[in-house]
């Protein structure tokens, strides 16, 4: 699976993504609570750091990670302009996170299991870096003809996503349509 043109951060970046659903929102109803750890995988241009970073407050902190080294600058420069001093962004490889095992209460992954190499790998070591009971949710587009987002042949269905997320010994509980062009998969780390 190709990558995301790093040229096109900026796009990434732009307030009109707010139309693919609402942040605050999604968020809210996947259980991220102030305290928490929370990833941010595939952080791109950090464009939903703003919205993790509310959420978990002061008490919280936000771990950004990213393959490409255009992004994590992108998004450290962001983070340092918002100052949200509970973030920080960090270069990891394309199947190891640069974190200790169970550090992370929620982990937050939006338009990057498509690009992933090797879905079933990747996922096992996000669970490494999870808690017991660590609560995920994965964003990804719908599996149909669009007006936006990459071609319906380069991104899983529903069904294809759950299947390896539960080879990678995590729960795959339920997805739900975010908006008009994606959908959302609650997971669970079991505990
Ligand atoms: N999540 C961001 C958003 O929705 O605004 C960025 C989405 S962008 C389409 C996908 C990002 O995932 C790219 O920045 C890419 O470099 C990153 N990525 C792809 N594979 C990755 C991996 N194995 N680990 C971490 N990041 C990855």
């Amino acid at each position: 699976m190709h990558k995301f043109d790093p040229s096109k951060l900026e796009k990434l970046d732009s307030p009109s993504r707010l139309e693919l659903f609402d942040p605050e929102k999604v968020l809210r109803e996947f259980g991220l609570r102030q305290g928490m750890t929370a990833f941010d995988i595939g952080t791109g241009a950090g464009f939903y750091l703003p919205y993790l970073s509310k959420a978990v407050g002061e008490s919280g902190r936000v771990l950004a990670f990213d393959v490409q080294k255009e992004a994590v600058e992108y998004a450290k420069r962001k983070t340092q302009e918002l100052g949200l001093t509970n973030v920080e962004v960090l270069l990891s490889s394309e199947l190891s996170l640069p974190v200790e095992d169970s550090v992370t209460d929620f982990v937050y992954m939006a338009f990057v299991f498509h690009e992933l190499e090797n879905p079933v790998e990747f996922m096992k070591e996000v669970s490494r870096a999870s808690k017991q009971g660590a609560l995920m949710c994965i964003i990804d587009w719908t599996k149909e003809d669009r007006d936006k987002g990459p071609p319906k042949e380069e991104v899983f269905s529903e069904w294809e996503m759950g299947l390896m997320i539960e080879e990678a010994g995590l729960r795959a509980a339920r997805a739900v349509k975010v908006g008009n062009y994606a959908f959302g998969f609650y997971v669970l780390k079991p505990g």
